[in-house]
């Protein structure tokens, strides 16, 4: 078993599809181990995606991050970080796949809908970011 962070990020909240994007994760056989709604800072949001801090996109970023409230949430299943990877699809829904959540939801390559951890290390940082050891259940 191995578990992921997520982000249902504020555009897919302010649409009305968190539901939606929940259901598609528990029908590809993730377990909800912990989730909260929260209005995200600009400044958690810039600690949270540090590693963009010299892209010329991490302003707008961080903007759009703390724009409205959004879910955080961790997954569980076996190569949850693969494969919840797979189910977004890729970061700009132009290049993702049929079936993926980005390419049903996403209306830009930064208002993409959703947010997963791209490695081990990088989930169990996103992971303690957001949530307490005794929130994951
Ligand atoms: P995430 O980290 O949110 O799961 P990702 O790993 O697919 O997405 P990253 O390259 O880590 O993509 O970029 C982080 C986020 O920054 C993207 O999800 C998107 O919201 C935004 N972003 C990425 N590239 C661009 C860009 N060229 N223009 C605007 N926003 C971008
Ligand atoms: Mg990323």
């Amino acid at each position: 078993m191995q578990r992921t962070f997520s982000i249902i990020k504020p555009d897919a909240v302010r649409k009305g599809q968190t539901a939606a994007v929940l259901a598609m994760m528990e029908a590809a056989g993730f377990r909800i181990v912990a989730i909260k709604k929260l209005s995200i800072s600009k400044p958690q949001a810039a600690g949270f995606y540090a590693v963009h801090a010299q892209r010329p996109f991490f302003d707008s970023l961080t903007t759009f991050m703390s724009s409205g409230p959004a879910f955080v949430l961790v997954l569980e299943k076996e190569n949850a970080i693969a494969d919840l990877r797979k189910l977004m699809g890729a970061t700009n829904p132009a290049n993702a796949e049929e079936g993926t959540i980005r390419k049903k939801f996403a209306g830009s390559i930064e208002e993409n809908t959703v947010h997963g951890s791209d490695a081990e290390e990088t989930a169990a940082f996103e992971i303690g970011y957001f949530f307490a050891g005794y929130e994951l259940v």
